[in-house]
């Protein structure tokens, strides 16, 4: 039986990405070859390359506005060192917000290029709230966020307006609620939360923004290759851009971001609201900064950790226990996760409210 997948990534696909995907991996647009057999610079493959190319920029809202889409190795956590390498100048600084685990590791690699302001922080929460009423240095050559905190559950919802380029990490709510992305200078993303699987990073830049470091960077790391290689300058991560390219084409036939969004404000109203109504579990982030995507919640009781573990487990839930630096339980609940599953792990709390 397929159970309600809850992982925070690599996380849940579309059933129907699934199938197509592995039908590609048997025999790709009826060549009588593999997806994983035949040459990245092929019709077919450069046709894969291109659409994922555009349909990311075209769901975001971004087409004919002077912006690029990659699709490149490395994780998020290369992007942490290609902002700054690609972003800041020789003798310039950067300005980050540091929300989260994710941003601390972008905070760490850009301190070894230059000057890194941190303009606030939430570690004095652990951070389970978004800090509000900063001031950005207006000499940074950009102001690095992070949209989602992936372990802690906490989630942006204003960004702000800055006369540098707005750079953010959206690994894990990328395609998940309408924004004014030509806010964003640079938007990257890992693939594997909530758009394909792991192995790809989509990076969604301005042009304009690039070229003006001073510095020289090694190709491999270098946006402006990258762009004038059309996302090809070396094999790319050939299944998982194709399951990526699979997955917004889902998403485009679903009504694309604003469509997905209503469901995903569903999905956690209806979760958060049985956290704040069941006397036996409580949430971790502050209420007004609370995730859609991953929603951190913890028994009030924690000696019934394992009767509420076998209770869930048996209900065909999967992946939902808490990150080691937060514990209790993580409910990442992404585009893919249909509504009824969240019911299945409602249903759970309530059947544990009345036996525990
Ligand atoms: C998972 C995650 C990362 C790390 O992604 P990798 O692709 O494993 O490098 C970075 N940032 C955020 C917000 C994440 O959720």
């Amino acid at each position: 039986m397929k159970k309600h997948n809850f992982s925070a990534g690599p996380s849940i696909l579309p059933q129907e990405v699934l199938q197509k995907a592995a039908q590609a991996v048997l025999d790709f647009n009826d060549s009588g070859l593999s997806l994983l057999e035949i040459s990245h610079r092929s019709k077919d493959f450069v046709a894969v390359m291109d659409e994922a190319r555009s349909l990311a920029l075209e769901l975001l809202g971004l087409t004919g506005k002077g912006y690029q889409a990659l699709f490149l190795h490395g994780g998020a956590s290369l992007e942490f060192l290609m902002v700054p390498y690609n972003l800041m100048t020789k003798a310039g600084k950067a300005a980050y917000l540091e929300t989260g685990t994710w941003a601390v590791g972008a905070i760490k690699e850009a301190k070894a290029f230059g000057e890194t302001v941190v303009v606030a922080s939430s570690k004095d929460a652990n951070f389970n709230y978004i800090p509000k009423g900063y001031s950005i240095p207006g000499d940074a050559d950009y102001f690095h966020c992070t949209s989602n905190n992936t372990i802690f559950g906490t989630q942006m919802t204003e960004f702000p307006d800055v006369d540098m380029p707005l750079v953010c990490d959206m690994s894990s709510d990328i395609f998940s609620r309408e924004l004014d992305f030509s806010k964003f200078g640079m938007i990257y993303a890992g693939a594997q939360k909530n758009m394909g699987p792991a192995g790809v990073t989509l990076v969604v830049i301005k042009e304009e923004i690039l070229g003006k470091t001073g510095r020289s960077i090694p190709n491999m790391l270098n946006l402006q290759q990258h762009i004038e290689k059309e996302s090809m300058y070396n094999t790319p991560p050939v299944f998982a851009t194709y399951a990526s390219l699979l997955t917004l084409q889902w998403l485009k036939n679903l009504g694309g971001i604003s469509a997905i969004e209503k469901q995903n404000n569903a999905k956690a109203e209806l979760l958060y609201a049985e956290i704040d109504r069941n006397p036996l579990f409580k949430g971790t982030a502050v209420k007004e900064d609370r995730s859609k995507m991953n929603v951190c919640f913890l028994l009030e009781d924690e000696s019934k950790t394992e009767a509420f573990d076998n209770l869930w487990k048996a209900a065909g839930i999967s992946g939902l226990a808490g990150h080691r630096s937060v514990g209790g339980y993580r409910a990442s609940i992404y585009n893919a996760l249909p509504i009824q599953s969240v019911q299945v792990l409602v249903d759970a709390m309530k059947e544990f409210e009345r036996t525990a």
